[in-house]
This record gives structure tokens, C-alpha cells and sequence, in this order.
């Protein structure tokens, strides 16, 4: 291991300065960022966006397999994925963490290094957060800034009946790169510096490890001049998130087997487990994709969209949710009705 400096010999203020020492702010928004009591932003015309974040160590995240930098970034990306999803861009990010004494001035500045490298990549100023020991494990909770013109805004309850059900990218990858980290953290935890190589590894573990949000599919559609009527990212599985969509916008919907975008590395792996790919990705979660709904009269401009798959429609609410299979089954979308894709059932 390389140099460990405890924490302990910095104190907080000593802490915080080596933490936010070279942090610069480049947002014209930014008014004033870390360095006093509060941060200055201000949003001309605009509304504002507020989302935060909270992850509990063990829950949230596990630090024998994922290591302090893809933590940080991926903390940072969730967040900025929520802002997205409600088709505004995010701004700035504060973070508040309470450190558990195990861990070294370098580790922590790992931590940071992701959530500067996501600051950067998708042009996020961080203002500020809070510092504190833990007794009992880390806690991160972080708050991102956005901002919208009010009239731009997608909610999800505002789905329409005959709207088209779009999905972004392909589904199911992180959490069938769950599976194999789960299989691999005996190995990380005989060697505790052994962490894995994502570089060189497969699409399933980065999609896990180092996800990205969809700030390009928020681009598209703008210069498309399409305003998706719902939208929500894909952060508990397509399922969970159809089931919100149509539950607050009082609708049903039929979707389509065979339109459900799932990678080939997925189904490979979620073989290797004995599952099946479909149930991955209708409940695996973690995919940061952008799920939303568009009027039928986008259809032309959106079918030209390579990474976007229409995957069905919205129905009345009577009608219920539905999954259509390739055997023209239809399947409604519940717990129960997930559990009859399990194989060899
Ligand atoms: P206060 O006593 O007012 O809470 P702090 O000493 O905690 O002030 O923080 C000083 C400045 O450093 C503030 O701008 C705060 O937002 C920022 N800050 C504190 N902790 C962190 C952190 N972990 N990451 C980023 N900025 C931080
Ligand atoms: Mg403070």
C-alpha cells in the first residue's frame, strides 16, 4: 500500500482544506462556492432542481469491491442522473460525509478524486458539503443543483394515454455485474488491496462499478425538439420505474418482450448465473437509463435515434401493466408475474 496518513493528525479543518484546496467553480451560476457559511448561486428565469442522496456503508455500498474513486463517481452521476431525468441540467453538488476512523487521508482523497472527475465530465461545480467521524461505518449523503426553464420540465405523472414508452441504452448490465462482483468479493476479501481492474474488465462490471448518466440522450432531444410528456431514470429496474410512471399518471401499459434492449454481454452473464436476462433487466436496477414517454407524433423523429428503443405504449388504467412476450403471452407486470420467468420454472 502507498503512503496512510490518519486522519487524526489533520483535524477538520485540515481535513476539509486538503479535500477542497484545488476545487474551482466555473459556472456562471456559481456565485460563491466552498469557503463560507453558504453557497451563492444564482439561476436567472430559471427553476431551480434539488435532489439528494443518501448512502449508508453495507447498503448502499460495499468498499470490499468497489473501490473509493468509482464510489465517488458514482455517487456524484446518480445524482446528476436524477436532474436529468426531470430534463434539466445539473449544476452544482454538495457532499456531506461522515468518515469512519478506518479510513487514511489518502483513501478519502480517492473518494474525491471520482467526484471530481464526474464534476468534471459533466460540468458540475462542487460549492460545499459537511465533514464528520463516524463511530460506525461511512455515510455520504449528497445534494445536486439544477436548473430548467419551468415550461421544459418532465415529471412523471403526466403520461398520456397512446404515448410511445422509450427506453435509453440497454438494460439489466449492472446488476448482472452485481452477480459477478458478489462471486468475486471472496477474492477481495482474503486480499483487501486487490480491487477490480474495470479498465480491462467487461461491460457488465463497468455498467456496475463506473455507470454514466444520460446527459446525451437530454442533448438529443432538445436538438430533436422532442419533450418527452413523462420521464424517470432507470434507478430500481424498468419495472419499478413503469410501475411509478403509470401509478402517478393513473395509466396502464403494454410492453414488448422483444423491444426490451438487453446487451449481449448481459445475457451471457446472466446465464453464467442461471438467470434469465429478461428478469435482470425488468428488475436489476442500477442501469441510470432514461426512461420516458413520448406523444405518438414524435414517432418519426425518435425511431431514427439509435440508442433509444420504443419498447410499447401507454393504455388506459384499466387495462393494467402489461408485459407482452414472444410467445404473444401477456404477462402483467407484478412480483408474482416476474417470478414465472425464472428458469427452469
Ligand atoms: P461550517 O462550520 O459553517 O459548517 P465548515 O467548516 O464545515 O463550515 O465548512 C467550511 C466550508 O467547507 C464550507 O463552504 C463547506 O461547504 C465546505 N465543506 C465542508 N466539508 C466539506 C466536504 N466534505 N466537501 C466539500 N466541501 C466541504
Ligand atoms: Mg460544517
Amino acid at each position: 500500500m502507498t503512503e496512510r496518513t490518519e486522519l487524526s493528525t489533520l483535524g477538520e479543518f485540515g481535513l476539509i482544506d486538503r479535500l477542497t484546496n484545488t476545487i474551482k467553480c466555473t459556472q456562471t451560476s456559481t456565485i460563491k462556492g466552498i469557503g463560507d457559511d453558504a453557497a451563492v448561486i444564482k439561476y436567472d428565469h430559471k427553476v431551480t432542481l434539488v435532489s439528494t442522496d443518501l448512502l449508508t456503508e453495507g447498503i448502499h455500498f460495499d468498499l470490499s469491491y468497489i473501490p473509493l474513486k468509482h464510489l465517488g463517481y458514482k455517487a456524484a452521476v446518480v445524482n446528476f442522473s436524477d436532474i436529468y431525468a426531470m430534463n434539466g441540467v445539473p449544476r452544482q453538488l454538495l457532499i456531506s460525509i461522515a468518515i469512519s476512523n478506518r479510513f487514511s487521508l489518502e483513501a478519502i482523497e480517492e473518494l474525491y478524486e471520482g467526484l471530481r472527475l464526474a464534476c468534471k465530465k459533466y460540468d458540475v461545480d462542487l460549492v460545499g458539503g459537511d465533514t464528520s467521524s463516524s463511530a460506525s461505518g461511512t455515510f455520504m449523503s449528497l445534494t445536486v443543483i439544477g436548473e430548467a426553464e419551468e415550461e421544459k420540465v418532465v415529471y412523471r405523472n403526466t403520461a398520456q394515454v397512446g404515448d410511445l414508452i422509450c427506453v435509453s441504452g440497454d438494460l439489466g448490465a449492472a446488476f448482472t455485474g452485481l452477480l459477478l462482483l458478489e462471486r468475486e468479493k471472496e477474492v477481495f476479501l482474503a486480499n483487501p488491496n486487490a480491487q477490480p481492474d474495470i479498465e480491462n474488465n467487461d461491460y457488465v462490471l463497468q455498467r456496475q462499478l463506473r455507470p454514466e448518466a444520460r446527459k446525451d440522450i437530454i442533448a438529443k432531444l432538445e436538438e430533436l425538439q422532442i419533450k418527452p410528456t413523462s420521464m424517470i431514470d432507470v434507478s430500481d429496474g424498468l419495472a419499478s420505474e413503469l410501475m411509478h410512471i403509470c401509478h402517478d399518471s393513473e395509466k396502464g401499459c403494454n410492453i414488448y418482450e422483444n423491444k426490451i434492449p438487453i446487451d449481449f454481454t448481459t445475457v451471457k452473464t446472466a446465464e453464467e448465473f442461471n438467470m434469465e436476462p429478461l428478469i435482470c433487466a425488468l428488475n436489476g436496477g442500477e442501469d441510470y437509463e432514461l426512461l420516458f414517454t413520448v406523444d405518438l407524433k414524435d414517432y418519426d423523429k425518435i425511431v431514427q435515434f439509435s440508442e433509444i428503443s420504443i419498447i410499447g405504449h401507454i393504455t388506459a388504467a384499466s387495462e393494467g401493466l402489461n408485459l407482452i412476450t414472444n410467445a404473444e403471452q401477456s404477462i402483467e407486470l407484478t412480483a408474482q408475474g416476474w417470478d414465472a420467468f425464472k428458469k427452469g420454472q
